[in-house]
C-alpha cells in the first residue's frame, strides 16, 4: 500500500488532509483513502475481534481493572482532597 503521508508524485511528506502537495502542487484527492476501512471501523472491527457477544470481550475486563488502578486513585483523591 502507498504510504499516504507521502506525495505520490514527488515523494515529499505531505498533510493528510491536504487538497495538493505544497512542494509539487500534485492533486491529492480523497481516492487515496478509499484503500481500506476507516479508523473508526478498524477500530471497531478490532474490538469486535476481542469478543463474540454482547458480553463484555475477553481481556476488557482486566483493562478496567488497569483502568481503575491507574486513575481510581486520582479520582478518589480528587473526591477526598479537595470536597
Ligand atoms: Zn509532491
Amino acid at each position: 500500500m502507498a504510504d499516504r503521508s507521502r506525495c505520490p508524485n514527488c515523494k515529499e511528506p505531505v498533510s493528510p488532509f491536504a487538497a495538493g502537495c505544497a512542494v509539487c502542487g500534485a492533486d491529492l484527492d480523497t481516492r487515496r483513502w478509499d484503500a481500506g476501512p476507516g479508523l473508526g471501523n478498524r477500530v471497531g472491527s478490532w474490538f469486535s475481534s476481542l469478543g463474540s457477544g454482547p458480553s463484555l470481550p475477553y481481556g476488557m475486563g482486566w483493562v478496567l481493572v488497569l483502568f481503575f488502578f491507574l486513575f481510581g486513585g486520582a479520582i478518589l483523591s480528587f473526591l477526598f482532597g479537595w470536597v
